[in-house]
């Protein structure tokens, strides 16, 4: 990927670190879709994350934008989130937290894990060692207005 504009100063933040370690280079639409990301955090798909990157830096491309997003994605950053069979979101909060998916307007919330991932009532096998958790729960939410986003029943 051609990134045209260069690496740009890195903002002090984990950021530009966080890049530099996975060996990946901080680009100036690396940080755009990055901020979008953490503007916004409502668990956008890639094509959400294209149009809010879009309206802002109208000459980002798709391609751009998903590459950005592998990026951050590998760098740890930025977690997948995948619901069903749907287009993969993404989430830029990176404290232990699980997943609450409304089944009536689609959004997704994050719930915090108090104890994050150690701490979770549930015994492994000894034979097995956990890298990753990912719980996840299904509802509706209480208040229409409580949603961050609406997108059509199939
Ligand atoms: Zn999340
Ligand atoms: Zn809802």
């Amino acid at each position: 990927m051609n990134d045209r504009h260069g690496a740009t100063e890195a903002e002090g933040s984990d950021f530009a670190k966080k890049l530099s370690d996975s060996g990946l280079r901080l680009t100036t639409q690396r940080k755009h879709v990055y901020h979008i990301l953490l503007a916004q955090m409502d668990h956008p798909t890639a094509d959400e994350v294209y149009l809010r990157a879009k309206a802002e830096k109208p000459e980002i491309s798709m391609a751009t934008v998903y590459n950005s997003l592998d990026a951050l994605v590998k760098c740890g950053l930025v977690k997948q989130v995948n619901v069903d069979r749907a287009a993969t979101r993404y989430c830029s909060n990176m404290e232990a937290h699980c997943h609450f998916y409304c089944e009536e307007c689609g959004g997704v919330h994050d719930i915090e894990l108090s104890g994050g991932i150690r701490d979770f009532p549930i015994r492994l096998p000894r034979d097995l060692s956990a890298r990753q958790m990912d719980v996840s729960i299904r509802g509706v939410c209480k208040d229409p207005k409580g949603c961050s986003r609406r997108i059509a029943k199939s």
